[in-house]
């Protein structure tokens, strides 16, 4: 008999609102399930519920808590056919990311869901969005990190939330979905990744990772001051294909004391589909000849993500630059 683990960490899915807004309630999703007679149909597994303490708005969630997620799901891995991970959907895409590094070589599925309408709520998501996650997981033919949302199944570390306000909030912009849930779920077998063996856990540190997005006459003199207070990498949102503007020779001053650092700079693109390709223009040669890490499609959100599994490891310098720009765990097309 297939059974789920489903852990919920917090979000808007049991949220209730309070005077100063919506705050995730102790109890009240557990509640809120048991009122689902369609959770007692032999289609949808049996599944136990791992209520965390404290619950959090996802805009809380950090490091430590990938880390309390990947344990638990290590340590429950054997008992279980798959797991459900409820989640606020601020930082849903960041938390899919970093789970599909530090727990690879899945022969099971680890489904991220939440809801953008609280339970209890008249029009609430919850309900289709736990349901199908929960058959998903318990089918189990998708051995990877993934989003379910709005009816489709994304690869997690290819996901991007794209809507604050539509139930179909989010998107893989640059991986075709998994699959979908219309009267059947349908899976997409060619987008999904083979089962690993054996499962492999790494745990990640604090690092100091800075995102700057690149404005038109942007000051780059303002981020003197982040980067002489020991980043750990430096990731640089250019626009279209890496481009960044070279305002009078004030980029080179910036990145030749970034270089001084050793600080691994890497450049994602600001575009949602599409990729990173440096040296295509003049505007992103200087990234290359200082030998600047390229993300090519990995969204911010992946690379942020690969960036504190590749630190923690210990990686630096050749070695990074080399992992950063290799496809490790379907993040990333070359
Ligand atoms: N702020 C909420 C969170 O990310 C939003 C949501 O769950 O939809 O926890």
């Amino acid at each position: 008999m297939n059974k789920v683990c489903m852990i919920y960490t917090g979000g808007t899915i049991g949220m209730k609102k309070e005077e100063q807004g919506y705050v995730p309630k102790k109890g009240f999703l557990a509640e809120q399930l048991s009122l689902m007679p369609e959770l007692n149909y032999p289609e949808v597994p049996k599944f136990d519920l791992i209520e965390y303490d404290p619950l959090l708005d996802s805009s809380n969630i950090r490091y430590e808590h990938w880390m309390r997620i990947a344990e638990d799901v290590h340590r429950l891995y054997d008992d279980y056919t798959g797991f459900v991970i409820l989640h606020g959907t601020d930082t849903m895409a960041y938390t899919a990311s970093a789970l599909s590094f530090m727990l690879r070589d899945l022969c099971k599925p680890i489904v991220l869901t939440g809801s953008q309408i609280p339970f209890g709520v008249i029009r609430t998501d919850a309900r289709d969005n736990i349901i199908s996650s929960l058959m998903i997981a318990g089918e189990a033919r998708v051995p990877e990190v993934c989003v379910f949302f709005g009816n489709k199944l994304f690869r997690g570390n290819r996901s991007m939330k794209m809507s604050s306000d539509e139930k179909g909030a989010f998107e893989s912009p640059n991986y075709p979905e998994l699959a979908e849930s219309g009267v059947q779920i349908r899976y997409f077998d060619k987008n999904i990744a083979p089962p690993g063996r054996e499962l492999i856990y790494t745990p990640v540190g604090e690092q100091k990772i800075a995102v700057l997005k690149i404005i038109p006459g942007i000051s780059y003199e303002i981020f003197n001051a982040i980067i002489d207070n020991g980043l750990d990498a430096l990731v640089i949102e250019g626009f279209g294909a890496g481009n960044i503007p070279n305002l009078n020779g004030e980029l080179v001053t910036l990145l030749s004391k970034v270089e001084d650092t050793q600080t691994p700079i890497i450049i994602c693109t600001q575009c949602i589909r599409g990729s990173t390709l440096l040296g295509e223009y003049e505007t992103s040669a200087q990234l290359k000849s200082i030998n600047a890490i390229c993300a090519f499609d990995m969204t911010t959100e992946a690379t942020i993500a690969k960036l504190y599994y590749l630190l923690s490891k210990g990686y630096r310098g050749e070695k990074l630059k080399l992992r950063m720009e290799t496809n490790l765990a379907g993040e990333l097309t070359r």
